[in-house]
């Protein structure tokens, strides 16, 4: 692979520059990887590291930051390596994370107090009550666009000052750090000593404590449009302020690796949250184009332009990016808790298959789902409906019924979700979309695929490169950088391979569609 594109090291000629390659680091809730693309946004190398999923008690979930930090010199270093390249070849780097995941660190020691608490953790339930209780939920949702919950990094802020000892004293000497995935990464990358980040006698190191306005829309302490932190979000939460980076917008140079760093010298130029980098990638630039992700649940996000949309229909309202200077985009967004994991689920609980990839046969062995509907609300139902006392259930089912069917009607229920969401958007817009770009691990699956299509009754387009999330950060980066010119340079680089248009007529689609939300009332009110 090295040597084949060696052969193309400089693409980016033309540009104005020697510089052919962008590095994106993709740190994710799994693993953290590093990829090199090209001038036309083609994967050059991949480099993958998991890290260690820490779950202490019921419910909670971490991750070691210094873990993180690791693998995130062991990636990049290893990307660029097996591109063959060396760092003089790289424009920029750009940077996508997991959202919402916070780990708060000593600016003197660059130490973290605690592990990095992660968006799956439920340990802020109380804290989230707390501020229901007071009668702050309707603040926070129309100053920040989001419903208080235990995904979003406030309360999780607060939990940590609240609970690890001395932690609330330090933040408030101002001697702690606070940061998203991106902020600690670039926190790491961006210190000029080498060990400890230890300031020279009275001297702040100079590492950079930065996030962009799409990560920053996910704490519920940013105004959703001033794009600043809110000085009464933050006293609500019992929150020092001196704890939190600075915004920035997407797409900027934010200062260059530093020594200790393993791409020395290159810009470090853009930052996207994960599922807003997937929707730059799939070029998603215009009001009214929306993405999904389809991986382990599934993540819309459609574009409503330079004003922040309110939802009226159980989405959130979030920005999508802001390059530079420019205006903000905002999108709204609505996640499905379960899909791709409901496949793992029929995979490892039931039994079913031994890879996930065998589910396509084995749905595609029968006609129909033979009058079965899977609901698989597992810990309650998301977007639009959020109901949380909601439990799976499989309906319709008699001796006729076979695994096979089942994993039809499995595939099927990410349709229905999806469809559920997009009907919400339809609704908030007033404007139908008219395709729907899609990406994650399961756009492998054309059944499934062409099921959306037709439940969904417009085009469902998936694009030739498939790492979208990556993709989105090179691009932020490489618009800072000049490597790539404007934003319709990077339109003219989505390029679609495959196309599922809707075949189904009104009927047929309508019937099953009404099914489904049969069988969902049969879920609600169990738990
Ligand atoms: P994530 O980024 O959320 O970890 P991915 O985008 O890698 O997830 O997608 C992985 C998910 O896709 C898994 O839940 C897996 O069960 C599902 N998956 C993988 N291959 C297929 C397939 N051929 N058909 C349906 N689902 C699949």
């Amino acid at each position: 692979m090295a040597d084949l594109f060696s052969r193309f090291r400089h693409p980016g000629a033309g540009h104005g520059s020697y510089k052919g390659f962008i590095l994106a680091l993709d740190q994710g809730t799994t693993s953290t990887r590093a990829i090199v693309f090209d001038a036309r946004g083609a994967v050059v190398s991949v480099s993958q590291l998991e890290h260690r999923q820490i779950f202490p008690r019921p419910g909670w979930v971490e991750h070691d930051p210094e873990e993180i930090r690791l693998n995130a010199r062991r990636v990049i270093a290893d990307a660029v390596a097996r591109a063959d390249i060396g760092t003089e070849d790289i424009a920029a780097l750009g940077i996508t994370n997991q959202r919402e995941t916070t780990v708060i660190w000593d600016r003197e020691t660059g130490e973290p107090v605690y592990n990095a608490i992660v968006w799956q953790d439920t340990r802020t339930t109380p804290i989230c009550d707390e501020l229901e209780a007071a009668g702050d939920g309707d603040l926070f949702r129309e100053r920040t666009g989001l419903p208080v919950s235990t995904y979003f990094a406030g309360p999780t802020i607060r939990w940590i000052l609240d609970n690890v000892p001395g932690v609330r004293e330090r933040a408030e000497r101002g001697e702690l750090a606070m940061g998203t995935m991106d902020t600690w990464i670039i926190w790491e990358l961006t210190r000029s000593t080498r060990h400890s980040g230890r300031p020279t006698r009275g001297r702040q190191p100079r590492a950079r404590h930065v996030t962009d306005v799409t990560n920053a829309s996910r704490t519920m302490l940013m105004d959703i449009r001033t794009r600043q932190w809110d000085p009464e979000l933050c006293e609500r939460l019992g929150i020092p302020m001196s704890l939190l980076p600075e915004i920035i917008s997407s797409s900027e140079v934010i200062d260059k690796v530093q020594r200790s760093g393993p791409v020395h010298g290159v810009p470090i130029a853009g930052i996207l949250g994960d599922q807003q980098a997937a929707t730059f990638g799939q070029a998603c630039t215009e009001p009214g184009e929306a993405k999904c992700t389809y991986g382990t649940g599934n993540f819309l996000l459609l574009n409503t332009g330079t004003e922040p949309k309110t939802s009226e229909h159980g989405l959130i309202t979030t920005v999508a990016y802001q390059l530079g200077d420019a205006p903000a985009v905002y999108a709204l967004e609505g996640s499905v808790a379960v899909t791709g994991s409901l496949v793992q689920w029929l995979r490892d609980n039931l039994g079913f298959f031994d890879d996930s990839s065998q589910i396509e046969g084995l749905a595609r062995s029968v006609d129909d789902n033979g009058g079965c509907v899977v609901v698989p609300a597992f810990s309650g139902l998301l977007a639009p409906r959020w109901v949380p006392d909601a439990r799976g259930v499989i309906v319709g089912l008699t001796r006729y019924v076979t695994k096979a069917h089942i994993s039809r009607a499995a595939l099927e229920a990410t349709a229905f979700q999806t469809r559920e969401v997009v009907a919400a958007m339809n609704a908030d817009a007033g404007v139908p979309l008219t395709r729907l770009r899609a990406d994650g691990g399961m756009v492998v699956n054309s059944l499934l695929m062409q099921f959306q299509a037709d439940q969904l009754g417009v085009p469902v387009t998936v694009p030739e490169v498939a790492e979208t999330t990556a993709l989105g950060a090179a691009y932020a980066a490489g618009l800072a950088v000049g490597f790539f010119t404007d934003v319709a340079e990077i339109r003219s680089l989505w390029q679609e391979k495959e196309t599922y248009m809707p075949n189904a007529s009104e009927e047929d689609r309508d019937a099953a569609f009404s099914l489904w939300n049969k069988a969902v009332e049969r879920s609600v009110g169990w738990a």
